[in-house]
């Protein structure tokens, strides 16, 4: 008998015939004889609308109530799964993060979870209980209710399955596994019977949103194995597990991207120490993330500083730059949201060369002008314009022959 966390997310729950079939396969799963905890999202939309609804009451929510909003879209979930099971004389409860004491911090609306309070839970298994948690909630020491950030259910089945050692993670979502890349952007994308943490990190916080990146980190951590299957159809999905050496030896895994970053530019710079901390400090002290950046060398004691930033937070970061721009004396200062980020991602890169060269020859093929490149042990990123985002995705995803498992 086994110990096994199903997550199952908002398209697997669109609906209450969905939520049927997800009671007739938690049920599948524990008339093999295994133990089952369920994670729900909320269903499909619902989170969106919630987040719509703040919004048309109050500019700027406040976070705190965001979150006791952001909530209610997985208690639905719970209590109708819960219901569903029980009516087909399968024995179900339902709860809320709160109580199973999945406890986080208070940063709202992007909690992390510190701890989670096994007892009750293996309380009801051991009865044959299948338990029911709300996914992407839990609450501070205060008793405040938080969210874990968008996504966030995916996290909350990894460390539930962290937490109570099951034997395995099986997150349920509308493909079959993960690909190559997002299947819904390249036709020819191939599902990957295997990823290493590592890789699947990459691909996570490049972009890749068929997992959470805290996801991916927790189960890294406290090593998890996750397998990702379809709740439509049958197959083996992928496993994302630690690099062994059954994994495929593809120098390149995956390709991820994102489209919600912006570009700023600070144009004539003065060139002398300090200036990239003075920028950035501000940016910093203004809880805004910054992703790449790059300093040209200087000409005629100026240069030109650029980089990244989460779309969300481009209007207050183009404020801040102008007004570092009046006090610098800064030539100019651009800013550009119509911009993607591209990655390949592969831990073959590590003992590979000429992989850049590739890639830059495969999007010049194209006419495809790159913006910025940032590289690190296992990925290259380039930004290009947003219109090239699908033509230089699969002009790469050619270019390694993607479509192909290498052995
Ligand atoms: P859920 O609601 O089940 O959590 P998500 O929408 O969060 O589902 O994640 C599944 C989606 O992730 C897929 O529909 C797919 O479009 C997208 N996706 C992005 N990159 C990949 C990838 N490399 N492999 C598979 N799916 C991906
Ligand atoms: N319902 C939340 C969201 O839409 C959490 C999740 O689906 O994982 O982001
Ligand atoms: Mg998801």
């Amino acid at each position: 008998m086994a110990l096994i966390v199903q997550k199952y997310g908002g398209t697997s729950l669109g609906s209450t015939e969905r939520i049927i079939a997800v009671a007739e396969k938690v049920m599948a799963t524990r008339a093999q004889g295994h133990n089952v905890v369920v994670v729900v999202s909320a269903m499909s939309g619902e989170t969106n609308r919630l987040v719509a609804l703040a919004k048309s009451v109050a500019e700027s929510p406040k976070a705190r109530e965001f979150d006791v909003l952001l909530a209610t879209g997985e208690q639905v979930t719970i209590s109708l799964l819960s219901m569903a099971l029980s009516a087909r004389k399968c024995p179900a409860r339902s709860y809320t993060g709160a109580q199973v004491h999945i406890l986080t911090d208070s940063a709202h609306t992007k909690a992390r979870i510190l701890e989670i309070d096994d007892q009750r839970i293996y309380a009801d298994l051991v009865q044959g209980i299948v338990v029911v948690v709300a996914g992407f909630q839990g609450i501070d020491t205060e008793g405040n209710i938080t969210t874990l950030g968008r996504g966030g259910s995916d996290t909350t089945a990894v460390a539930l399955a962290a937490a109570l050692k099951a034997d395995e993670c099986q997150i349920y979502t509308d493909v079959d596994g993960v690909y190559t890349t997002d299947p819904r952007v390249v036709s020819q994308a191939r599902r990957l019977e295997k990823i290493c943490f590592e890789e699947m990190l990459e691909m996570a916080s490049l972009g890749s949103k068929v997992l959470q990146i805290r996801a991916v980190e927790f189960a890294s951590k406290y090593n998890v194995p996750i397998r990702v299957l379809s709740s439509f159809k049958e197959g083996p999905g992928t496993l994302i597990a630690p690099e062994d050496e059954t994994m495929e030896k593809a120098l390149i895994s995956g390709i991820a991207f994102n489209r919600d970053e912006a570009k700023l530019t600070l144009l004539g710079v003065p060139d002398k120490p300090g200036i990239a901390y003075h920028i950035l400090g501000q940016i910093a002290d203004a809880n805004i993330e910054v992703d790449m950046i790059i300093q040209n060398i200087g000409a005629d004691g100026t240069t030109d500083f650029t980089f990244t930033v989460h779309h969300n937070d481009y209007k207050k970061a183009l404020d801040i730059l102008h007004d570092i721009a009046k006090e610098l004396g800064v030539r100019e200062v651009q800013g550009d949201v119509s911009i993607v980020k591209i990655s390949l991602v592969g831990v073959g890169m590590r003992s590979h060369a000429g992989i850049a060269s590739t890639m830059f020859k495969a999007l010049a093929d194209e006419g495809i002008n790159i913006q910025m490149i940032s590289t690190s042990e296992i990925k290259i990123s380039v930004v290009v314009h947003e219109k090239y985002l699908e033509l230089g995705v699969r002009a790469l995803h050619a270019a390694f022959n993607l479509d192909k498992a290498a052995i």
